[in-house]
């Protein structure tokens, strides 16, 4: 039985009717760029995130991107960001021509590492860019208390985490402000790209406003040189539909987590996620360790499994920072992340039986390829 990594014929199959209604809702108004569907997509997302504010934008990246800018970041300018992340936190920092200064996670959550911090903040520093990974939140407390103590600002990037709590409070409304992405792949997807800002800070979101629809808050007096960046009427008019389902569908990926740590809980090479007890995941992606990472996921590929790596390069190794003077050894526990993590079969649609299917082959390849642990920092 074949079990692909992601499924995305389920999704519509369950909202077919809803989103078909959507896609025709959209038709009729005649109404394509900023309009009725993207304004109430604003309001009900910042009441799923316990915001005031939502201001939906072209994407993720430019999410962040346009926060940084909102927030007057740039040109010698320094913002934290974590060694271990998918490579678009980085790049929203470069845009502005600020630099990202990285900070090592913890490998057991996979998210920044609140002691590490202080030791990485300089006078040029502006913010800390926290990232949920893998949709587990990262631990916000004592990133809020240090940010406080050196008047930075706290920037989440809440790509992989929409539903996700932090002792009891959602991500996206747990810093200064959050960038989302709605990309097809992410819990609450879009059918295209897509993206939001979330923040409690008026100001901030009125700079956002302006600057992702050319600088202009009336047509045609263009006040700052903005950007093309909206969130797109036909996206948000199924983001709408998406979002009713958004808990319901978080729930069911919690339910597999729940069964893959059951059944691997002790196995000595196969390393789960740790889940501290303040977090309350989504499981964007199930992510495990283990010594032989290649082989593991060639003997899964074999039998049928799809399985992804997030990410294989880490960023300050990747060609995009080639010029960061960055080397090998520099940021070792990302290094060593890249080398052993590997994302199994999670999503809605993902049946027990299936699940079933991708513990007994994972059982299976761990047995065959048996060797004491290598490699994996505790
Ligand atoms: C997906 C993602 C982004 C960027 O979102 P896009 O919508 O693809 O631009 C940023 N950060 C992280 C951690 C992501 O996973």
């Amino acid at each position: 039985m074949k079990v692909p990594f992601l499924d995305f014929v389920g999704p519509y199959e369950e909202l077919k009717a809803e989103l078909d209604e959507a896609y025709f809702r959209f038709m009729r108004s005649a109404w394509y760029v900023l309009g009725k569907e993207v304004e109430a997509f604003e309001q009900e997302f910042a009441a799923y995130c316990g915001v005031k504010h939502c201001i939906g934008v072209g994407n993720g990246l430019e999410a962040l991107y346009l926060i940084l800018r909102a927030y007057g970041i740039g040109k010698g300018d320094e913002v934290i960001v974590p060694s271990n992340t998918y490579i678009a936190t980085w790049l929203a920092v470069s845009y502005t021509d600020a630099v990202p200064v990285p900070v090592e996670c913890n490998p057991r959550t996979f998210n920044l590492d609140p002691d590490r911090i202080a030791a990485a903040i300089t006078p040029k520093t502006k913010a800390i860019m926290p990232v949920h990974l893998y949709g587990q939140p990262a631990d916000m407390d004592p990133i809020n208390t240090i940010a406080r103590k050196h008047g930075l600002k706290v920037i989440e990037d809440n790509a992989q985490a929409q539903g996700a709590r932090y002792k009891g409070r959602r991500t996206g409304s747990l810093g200064d402000a959050a960038g989302n992405s709605f990309y097809p792949g992410k819990n609450l997807g879009a059918y295209g790209d897509a993206g939001a800002v979330t923040t409690d800070d008026a100001a901030l979101a009125d700079r956002i406003r302006t600057l992702r629809n050319y600088g202009s808050k009336k047509k045609y007096y263009n006040e700052v040189k903005g950007y093309n960046s909206r969130l797109d009427e036909l996206q948000a008019a199924f983001l709408r539909v998406k979002l009713k389902k958004m808990d319901a569908w978080n729930d069911r990926r919690r339910a597999i987590a729940a069964r893959y740590q059951d059944v691997w809980r002790g196995q000595p090479s196969l390393v789960t996620p740790s889940v501290p007890d303040w977090a309350e995941p989504v499981w964007h992606l199930f992510v495990v360790r283990h010594p032989q990472r290649d082989r593991l996921q060639q003997t899964l590929t074999e039998a049928g499994i799809g399985t992804m790596i997030h990410y294989p390069v880490p960023p300050h190794l990747s060609g995009a920072y080639a010029d960061g003077g960055w080397s090998r050894g520099n940021f070792p526990i990302a290094e060593n992340l890249a080398e052993t993590v590997l994302s199994l079969p999670m999503g809605p649609h993902l049946t027990p039986e299936l699940a079933g299917n991708v513990i007994s082959e994972v059982n299976r390849a761990v047995q065959i390829l048996k060797e004491p642990i290598l490699g994996i920092p505790a």
